[in-house]
């Protein structure tokens, strides 16, 4: 059976769903001037995470300083993210897909792969169902979509990416020549800017190009694996299945119950960095970042107490973490009641602003991230116990013997608390 696979993607995501909420309130489409969401006008701090069209004709980019596009455009409307309103959102666009496709897999908060194979009779035309899909996530809930068409993810996912908002695109293998080879190497998916850098210095500049390199040539550039997967894409080679997953947002936790009560700050803090490392890591392994981290306790009334913090610019840096899980612990702790059960969350996952934020990633931080990477490499070599935060050595070691089972419960999907 030939597969039929829709890439959604919704356009200007975080924009379009401030827009959208603004517009059911009466107010003023946010859309039709320069605006952008993300980081704090006042302390000019933080990055752009979407920005409208006219934003865009001002040169303001995604990924960006505040301050950098403050300074392209004095007069740029900025909104502080809101994650709650986002996950919503989300979900909303997810269920009337759902409405359509037998099997879809959340790929982030504002997109989708939906697996269409096999739909033949019931949608006999591909490309009008997918226009249905896209007006009616529209008509339904005031923002727009674009939807990529094609045999394989990998096309899908490059097709969504022509020309936007609110378009249907199909890119199937017999296109690939006409409508992707032209296009710059680094719009091919998993190619960033360091990739793209190497490919260029060498000459290669175009998808097509990359194609029809030697394979061999691409993989000395690149390395053996990943160098293979670049050249496959860039031939629209992709096997890699739609795979369903759960509902809910995607994010990484561990908790712990403790063998004894906890009863001063300084016990809690050593466990709380535990587990701040142990989310971080697995968090960075699959090169995600989060916005928003909780931490949760049970007091010994059996009480289960939550405080979560929305972050201007996202993460993966333990030691930022840390920081901020043991302030939202200074906010649930009194220091009354012994502690029975601590546990740490990073949600509102994103993969896509890591490699812009690093270009502008102050010393500090680059530091700090680089301190976390040769760890994580270590660690991949010789075992998660090999090294840890030498303040947190004993209560990591109970938190990775006693609850591992747990733990690997867990899995990386946590329900999203409120
Ligand atoms: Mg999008």
């Amino acid at each position: 059976m030939e597969r039929l696979i829709f890439h959604i993607d919704v356009n200007s995501a975080f924009l379009s769903w401030e827009a959208a909420k603004r517009v059911k309130e009466g107010k003023d489409d946010i859309r039709l001037i320069p605006s952008a969401v993300g980081g704090d006008r006042d302390k000019r701090r933080g990055v752009i995470l979407a920005k409208s069209i006219p934003a865009k004709k001002y040169g303001i980019k995604t990924g960006e300083p505040v301050g950098m596009a403050l300074r392209k455009c004095p007069s740029l409307y900025l909104v502080k993210p809101d994650f709650d309103l986002y996950e919503n959102c989300s979900r909303s666009f997810i269920s009337i897909c759902r409405e359509y496709a037998p099997v879809i897999e959340q790929f982030s908060i504002d997109e989708c792969f939906l697996d269409m194979s096999g739909t033949g009779r019931l949608y006999p035309d591909p490309i009008k169902v997918a226009h249905e899909i896209k007006n009616n996530i529209r008509d339904r809930l005031g923002f727009t979509v674009n939807i990529g068409i094609s045999r394989n993810k990998l096309l899908a996912k490059m097709a969504s990416d022509f020309e936007k908002p609110d378009k249907v695109h199909t890119l199937f293998p017999e296109e690939i020549e006409e409508k992707m080879w032209h296009l710059p190497v680094r719009d091919l998916f998993s190619v960033g800017g360091s990739t793209a850098e190497k490919l260029e210095s060498s000459g290669i500049c175009t998808i097509g190009q990359l194609a029809r390199c030697d394979v061999g040539a691409v993989q000395v550039l690149l390395g053996m694996k990943f160098g293979a997967q670049v050249h496959a894409f860039a031939n629209g080679i992709d096997d890699s299945p739609v795979v369903a997953e759960a509902e809910e947002a995607k994010g990484y936790s561990n908790s712990t119950t403790l063998e004894a009560d906890v009863t001063t700050k300084e016990e809690a803090h050593k466990i709380l960095l535990a587990l701040s490392d142990s989310v971080a890591s697995r968090m960075r392994s699959d090169k995600g970042e989060a916005f928003c981290v909780g931490v949760t306790i049970r007091g010994s009334d059996f009480k289960d107490r939550s405080h979560q913090r929305t972050l201007f610019e996202s993460t993966n840096i333990t030691s930022e973490i840390y920081g901020i899980v043991k302030e939202l612990f200074a906010e649930l702790w009194d220091g009354r009641m012994s502690i029975r059960l601590i546990g740490v969350s990073l949600t509102s996952i994103t993969k896509e602003v890591s490699e812009q934020i690093n270009l502008f990633m102050d010393s500090e931080r680059e530091r700090s991230r680089k301190v976390d990477s040769v760890v994580d490499s270590i660690r991949k070599k010789f075992g998660s116990d090999t090294i840890m935060p030498a303040s947190s050595a004993k209560a990591s070691l109970s938190v990775g013997r006693k609850h591992k089972a747990h733990l690997e419960a867990d899995n990386g999907n946590v329900k999203n608390k409120k």
